[in-house]
């Protein structure tokens, strides 16, 4: 593994990366730097998204251009005006200590003079859209017959959105003996042909395989009706209390619609696509940003720009027409080196497409259960719980504690505890009590007998144990360090599902044991590490007890589910909060701490 010293880079550079905080290259910067740097030469560069990419290009580039120099002599093309300006700004940060250095975005949407005369003032690098920078190359605000460097970012991207003859345009306005360094998460047939048609002999480097969507990212997919898929929506969410995630719908109603739900059903939750303003798609993608929304419902098309880090999981509220856009999806998350969750809800219909992108991704996907409203209760009183314990103390408080303690002067600890937990989990608890299993067997056929198909019966043990992704595990960590801690086989631990502060797994019930007696008074890394059995059954378990219910009961909760009925009264009911609302559309006010986190009134909280 080599240094940035290594590859070759100057101490303005090198500074600029120590400020930044990056401490060893990635694999793309790593193998495309050096080549950058010391040949002149095209490029073809595949690699996943939030691989570094702009790193890669970008040190090379403000190594290689001339500073005292005011001629245009860098081009990046990137497709959409989001991503423009985010590579804008990771030029300026990597060429800080270049002085003279000026870097210009160009994309539609603001003013065209502004940037023309931004331009004029000297700018050495453009980072442009295709379409306004052919709008400026037409109205002759912009000289690039001087380019020594073209940047083709997200190539891929590009030619879906259908900037083709755009690209070629533009690139007939600049030298032939220039370099063009492609980059590509993906390399279907035309991004094959563009490199063809605009590059001299090539060389080619590939991080991962072709095509592959990033390793660290796991794909689940869960069978539904399709009329439930709006629920099995809620209960993905209910169950995973810390989610910062991208919703993908197919078109701009549902996504509108899905956003709108979700937001009146008191999620923190927003839209993105193309009917709305550039306004308030920034505002929107502001929000998100920091976190204050943790549900992006977006389209294909909008959500190219999305170039988030830490989104923890993504979801296909529905599959994409084009199965080849689902790498692009799922790459919006395990990004600069974490992990992510891809999630799909699927209707038996679509089941076989899921067998295609295995294919195209090279992974396979695990078929998940919708957790059942027992399964969610339980993980919203436990990540609650930690969240209390982690809580630290306001000590405005201390001033009204006598008040306090007089009024509790006779309630016992467990009673206490077990009031001051019911203000959140009641209302889990209510809404979910009577709720449906939302799951769909698959003809048996269709999927050879994974670890997940364990039969209905209760023939599987489920713990409880606290350590979770926040101890660095995810569940595939977790279960190797189960397995080889008892001793254990492949398929002997499973179901194994890691929230932040704490997890889930199963075993056989012959098991139960031993996994007890292994884990009491156990230690890891100088931590107690507590196991217990878990309440429930991790959603298959417990199918076969669950269905009966009567269809009068299903009728009536149905509607309930879908206008999230019981939840909302039920929040008005806990403390009348209704400033809390508006949270979730997305507006500026400020995140809460952590500390004044629970007890509100809404089920969703925003993350830490
Ligand atoms: P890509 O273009 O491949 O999708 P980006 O260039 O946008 O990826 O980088 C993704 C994230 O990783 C950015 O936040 C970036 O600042 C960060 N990053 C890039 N290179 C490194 C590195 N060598 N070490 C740590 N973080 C890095
Ligand atoms: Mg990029």
């Amino acid at each position: 593994m080599s240094t940035f010293q290594d590859l070759g880079l100057n101490d303005d550079l090198l500074q600029a990366i120590t400020d930044l905080g990056f401490e060893k290259p990635s694999e793309v910067q790593e193998k495309a730097i050096p080549i950058l740097l010391e040949s002149e030469t095209d490029l073809v560069a595949l690699a996943q998204t939030g691989t570094g990419k702009t790193a890669a290009f970008g040190f090379p580039m403000l190594e290689k251009i001339d500073v005292s120099s005011r001629t245009t002599q860098g081009l990046i093309l990137s497709p959409t005006r989001e991503l423009c300006l985010q590579i804008t700004n990771e030029m300026k940060l990597y060429g800080k200590y270049c002085k003279g250095l000026n870097v210009v975005a160009v994309y539609g949407g603001s003013s065209i003079t502004d940037q023309a005369r931004e331009i004029k003032r000297g700018a050495q690098i453009i980072v442009a859209t295709p379409g306004r920078m052919k709008d400026m190359i037409n109205r002759r605000l912009v000289d690039i017959s001087k380019i020594q460097y073209s940047v083709l970012d997200e190539a891929d991207e590009m030619l879906n959105m259908g900037f083709k003859e755009d690209i070629t345009d533009i690139l007939s306005h600049t030298p032939d003996d220039k370099n063009t360094w492609l980059f590509s998460a993906t390399m279907p047939r035309e991004v094959a042909t563009i490199a063809k048609k605009f590059m001299h002999n090539p060389q080619e480097i590939t991080v991962g395989n072709k095509n592959e969507s990033t390793s660290n990212v796991s794909h689940e997919y869960y069978l539904v009706n399709a009329r439930d898929r709006y629920q099995a929506l809620k209960r993905l969410s209910d169950a995973n209390p810390d989610i910062f995630s991208v919703i993908f719908c197919r078109t701009k109603r549902d996504t509108q619609k899905v956003a709108e739900n979700l937001i009146e059903d008191g999620y923190s939750a927003g839209a993105l696509h193309g009917d709305l303003s550039q306004n308030q798609r920034d505002l929107v993608m502001k929000s998100f940003r920091n976190q204050q929304i943790q549900m992006l419902v977006a389209t294909d098309v909008a959500a190219r720009g999305i170039d988030v880090d830490d989104i923890t999981h993504v979801i296909n509220y529905q599959l994409p027409d084009e199965i080849e856009t689902y790498t692009h999806r799922s790459g919006r998350t395990g990004r600069a080196g974490k992990t992510g969750v891809s999630m799909v809800i699927v209707s038996k219909s679509e089941v076989r497409k899921i067998k295609s992108i295995e294919r195209i991704i090279n992974q396979k996907f695990e078929k998940k259960e919708i957790p059942d409203g027992a399964d969610i209760c339980e993980v919203q009183l436990m990540s609650l719980a930690n969240k209390i314990h982690n809580t630290e103390i306001n000590h405005e408080i201390d001033k009204h504690l006598s008040n306090i303690n007089e009024l509790f002067a006779d309630t016992d600890k467990d009673e206490l505890i077990k009031k001051f937990f019911s203000v959140e989990f009641t209302r889990f608890y209510n809404y979910y009590q009577k709720s449906k299993n939302l799951n769909v067997s698959e003809s048996s056929s269709d999927r050879e007998g994974g670890r997940d198909f364990r039969g209905g019966k209760n023939d599987s043990t489920r713990y409880f144990i606290n350590v979770g992704g926040k101890d660095g595990f995810d569940w595939m960590s977790l279960k190797d360090f189960l397995k080889e801690q008892l001793g254990l086989g492949r398929d002997d631990v499973f179901k194994v599902e890691t929230k932040d502060s704490f997890s889930f797994f199963n075993t056989e019930n012959e098991l139960k044991e031993k996994v007890l007696a292994h884990f009491t008074d156990f230690k890891h890394e100088g931590r107690f590490v507590n196991v217990e059995v878990s309440e429930n059954r991790g959603g298959g378990g417990r199918r076969g007890d669950r269905r009966g219910g009567s269809g009068k009961r299903d009728g009536g909760k149905r509607r309930d589910d879908r206008r999230g009925g019981g939840r909302r009264d039920d929040r008005k009911g806990a403390s009348g909060n209704r400033s809390e609302r508006r949270k979730s559309d997305g507006g500026s006010k400020p995140r809460r701490s952590d500390s004044s986190d629970f007890g509100s009134s809404r089920p969703r909280r925003s993350r830490r």
